[in-house]
């Protein structure tokens, strides 16, 4: 099927970076979200990224411009369901997830395809409650969308294959790499990266190291370009408690138990770089760590 227009629920830093992209290789972009501030802070963030694109020579001043062009922004829901493809990419929560579906069915195109780009989420599970599950994919892009070069593909149970050959195409037209995953809880990259962050979390918990050491341990003794704890800052501290509230509730290992320090730092709403406090405060010129 030929893709041209996608529709895309939330605008946060996911939503926002999935435009970018998708803008830019040419498709239309209509973004919807419940704020405007989300909005508005999204299509500036946009701009600007790209903005550093064109500087570095990567994007000539005219794609830019016409990828801005392409890019359209509605408070209404219901605005976006006659796309081709809607991403959803809202806060990681099933209730939110599931109620935005449940609204859009009645403003859909028969052939819509519904994707979500949950890192940790059941697909079978979200497309159940739609009219459409062959229709229905998990469409997981890595965060900063323009850098990283992956996306997850996850079929449900009733995925039909003519829907994963549709993401395939659209992730060539990306330039990006898919990756099939199996419908398990956090598929594969959260999987594996999850336990990870929440175990340097407990290190940090149980006082073995503090944010600093921690993070310099594992990027000059195991060679990761950002910290532990950076990269949970960078990717938000309430996504990163979901995604081990999901595999703890979906798998039922205790080995998953999200660390109590990551839920208080939750609970402070300290956020990570998105509320501009998290294992780090960047509200100055140089993060300083909070603990
Ligand atoms: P975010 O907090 O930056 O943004 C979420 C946005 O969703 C906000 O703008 C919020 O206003 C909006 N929203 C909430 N309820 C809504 C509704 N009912 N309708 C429309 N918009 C609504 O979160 P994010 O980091 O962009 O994460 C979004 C999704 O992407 C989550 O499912 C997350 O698991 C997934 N994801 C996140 C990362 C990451 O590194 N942060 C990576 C891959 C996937």
């Amino acid at each position: 099927m030929d893709i041209q227009s996608v529709g895309i629920v939330g605008a946060g830093q996911m939503g926002s970076g999935i435009a970018h992209v998708f803008a830019l290789a040419g498709f239309d972009v209509l973004m919807s979200d419940i704020s405007e501030d989300s909005l508005a802070k999204a299509l500036s963030q946009i701009d600007r990224n790209i903005e550093r694109q064109v500087s570095r020579g990567k994007v000539t001043p005219e794609a830019k411009a016409a990828a801005m062009a392409r890019i359209r922004t509605t408070l209404r829901l219901a605005d976006i369901g006659p796309s081709d493809l809607i991403i959803e990419a809202a806060t990681e929560r099933e209730t939110v997830k599931q109620a935005i579906f449940e609204d859009l069915l009645p403003h859909l195109k028969p052939h819509t395809i519904l994707t979500s780009n949950t890192s940790s989420i059941s697909i079978t599970r979200l497309a159940s409650r739609t009219d459409r599950p062959e229709k229905f994919m998990g469409f997981h892009f890595m965060n900063p969308v323009p850098v990283m070069q992956l996306v997850e593909l996850i079929r449900g149970i009733a995925t039909d294959a003519a829907t994963y050959q549709t993401l395939l195409g659209v992730v060539e037209r990306l330039g990006k790499t898919a990756a099939s995953a199996e419908d398990f809880p956090a598929f594969i990259v959260n999987r594996i990266l999850m336990p990870m962050i929440n175990e340097a979390v407990y290190t940090l918990y149980e006082g073995v190291g503090s944010v600093k050491s921690i993070d310099e341990s594992l990027k000059l003794g195991a060679n990761h370009p950002m910290g532990p704890l950076e990269l949970a800052d960078f990717i938000g501290l309430d996504t990163c408690l979901a995604i081990m509230n999901v595999l703890h509730d979906g798998l039922a290992d205790t080995k998953y138990r999200p660390c109590p320090l990551l839920t208080k730092y939750v609970e402070a709403g300290w956020l990570g770089r998105k509320t501009e406090r998290g294992f780090y405060d960047y509200r100055g010129p140089v993060p300083v760590p909070t603990r």
